[in-house]
């Protein structure tokens, strides 16, 4: 027998858990995300990540079990998701409260999901030997994880890094937050989408467009699939993006002096066009970039699973 960490991460569109074993992946299992808005907040997304747990338990003997759960949002310190923009239906859960309901002995940790992100990188990953790193994640939204002087950085209530409502244009779209021109309208995976149709209808995708048939049709894999495969006009788009994710990072750079970023998230797949664009627009964006040691943008080393590592890393931190 022996003691098992399970990490969890609830995405937008997946629940994802994997065990953890001497800092390696030894197996995964995965759901759909519910959208339930007919059930109490949370209820839904708690169903389903005990689902993942017990599959995940079921096949590996044990006589210790911890768990951590990755959620996207602004996380208390008591492990309430105060606020989750990108998943409504769970605004407000407290999650570990709610899986105790279904099994007192669980010892569960909850943890924003980037925050979980961060710590994987930093601890095994594109991050490890940084003391001062920044973990970015571009999905539906951004996501953002501060590693300082070797911490992650929480904040008063825990809601420290949440980088991607970080507003770069006050007159910008809306956000599902509730304010305008946050960060993620422009540098997510979303924000390809929307910065791809606004170039589209202002006719700078001529191909693309004939391709899809309208402006309105151009999605963002449109846009990072025809730019990988060389397509001048979707590069451009790309650099843009790549120009925006730069914004933010000299913004976070001006206030925390950081030296390293780690990019992961859906978005990241696209990195080989991305990253080298956002450092190239990074150092002339950055204040006194002449006088700063080099600023390096990097991919993240597990990609789609940082997340479920670092909840399971923090779990046994926390939790022992
Ligand atoms: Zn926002």
């Amino acid at each position: 027998m022996s003691s098992l960490t399970l990490g969890v991460d609830v995405g937008g569109t997946k629940v994802l858990g994997i065990v953890l074993r001497d800092g390696v992946v030894v197996d995964s299992h995965r759901v759909a995300t519910p959208h339930d808005d007919q059930r109490p907040a949370g209820d839904a997304t708690t169903e389903a990540v005990y689902a993942v747990i017990n599959e995940l338990r079921a096949r590996h003997d044990h006589d210790d079990l911890v768990v951590g759960v990755g959620l996207p949002g602004m996380m208390s310190r008591e492990g309430v998701l105060a606020f989750a923009p990108n998943l409504p239906t769970a605004s407000g859960a407290d999650v570990a409260t709610a899986l105790a309901a279904y099994d007192p002995q669980l010892r569960v940790l909850c943890e924003n999901d980037a925050d979980c992100a961060a710590v994987a990188e930093h601890r095994l990953g594109a991050g490890r030997g940084y003391d001062d790193m920044i973990m970015i994640t571009l999905g539906t939204g951004i996501g953002g994880g501060i590693i300082s002087q070797g911490e992650l950085l929480r904040g008063r209530s825990g809601f420290a890094g949440e980088v991607g409502h970080m507003v770069v244009d006050a007159a910008g779209p809306r956000c599902p937050c509730g304010s305008r021109g946050c960060w993620e309208r422009f540098a997510s995976g979303g924000g390809v989408g929307r910065l791809a149709r606004e170039a589209a209808s202002a006719g700078r995708l001529p191909l693309l467009v004939a391709q899809c048939g309208d402006a309105e049709s151009v999605r963002g894999e449109d846009v990072t699939r025809a730019a990988a495969a060389g397509v001048e006009e979707a590069i451009a788009v790309m650099d843009e993006v790549g120009w925006w994710l730069a914004l933010g990072l000299a913004n976070l750079t001006a206030i925390l002096d950081t030296g390293h970023f780690v990019i992961g998230g859906g978005l990241s797949e696209a990195s080989q066009l991305l990253l080298p664009s956002a450092q190239r627009h990074l150092e002339s964006l950055v204040e006194g970039s002449s006088a700063r040691p080099p600023i390096t943008v990097v991919k993240s080393q597990f990609g789609e699973i940082s997340g479920a590592i670092g909840a399971a890393l923090l779990a046994r931190e926390r939790l022992g």
